[in-house]
């Protein structure tokens, strides 16, 4: 008995091309061969495999679709990869957390750089600098005015971010924003 080969149709299920390795969607490709050996690869020429959009440099990023904050990481095996860790607040208000996310902040294109704003909107909400993870708070000036502002004076200069220098500027913030 010879197998009996059927002619090519359609693919009903999404499956790897034999061919190229690349996804070919439902219905979309040819299926060929025969009963437990079949074979789906892409309708005529196999399609270049998509430009991956350009990875988001190491740094701190909020994600449009979900607000969530993305810290971006260097790969230290890879010179050309980078990781994205998202931070989590648990529901019982504990200290914040970055947790390394398979696929999260990867490109740019599914991010933000995150602003002095975001990061302090995230202390505020959550009583910790999100940068550091230090709960915000405390006897000292610099302390009082880290709760005030939403993250931490090292953090700050760290980033960029406003933070007022000095005792003097210090006291004048806290008399104009603190109760
Ligand atoms: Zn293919
Ligand atoms: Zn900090």
């Amino acid at each position: 008995m010879t197998a009996t080969t059927t002619p090519a149709r359609t693919n009903r299920f999404a499956a790897k091309c034999a061919t190229c390795a690349g996804w070919v969607p439902a219905e979309t490709g040819i299926l060929s061969g025969s009963r437990g050996a079949w074979k789906t690869t892409h309708a005529g020429e196999c399609p270049a495999p998509a430009a991956r959009p350009a990875n988001a440099e190491p740094g701190y990023y909020v994600r449009p679709t979900d607000g969530k904050a993305v810290k971006v990481e260097q790969s230290k095996r890879h010179a050309d990869r980078t990781y994205g860790k998202v931070l989590n607040f648990p529901a019982d208000g504990s200290r914040p957390s970055w947790d390394y996310t398979p696929g999260a902040g990867y490109t740019v294109a599914d991010l933000r750089p995150m602003t002095a704003a975001d990061a302090a909107a995230m202390g505020l909400a959550s009583g910790y600098c999100i940068f550091c993870l230090a709960s915000l708070g405390g006897e000292t000036l610099g302390a009082a005015i880290s709760a005030l502002i939403g993250y931490g004076e090292t953090c700050a200069k760290n980033r960029g971010f406003y933070y007022p220098k000095g005792v003097a500027a210090q006291r004048a913030y806290l008399a104009e924003h603190g109760s």
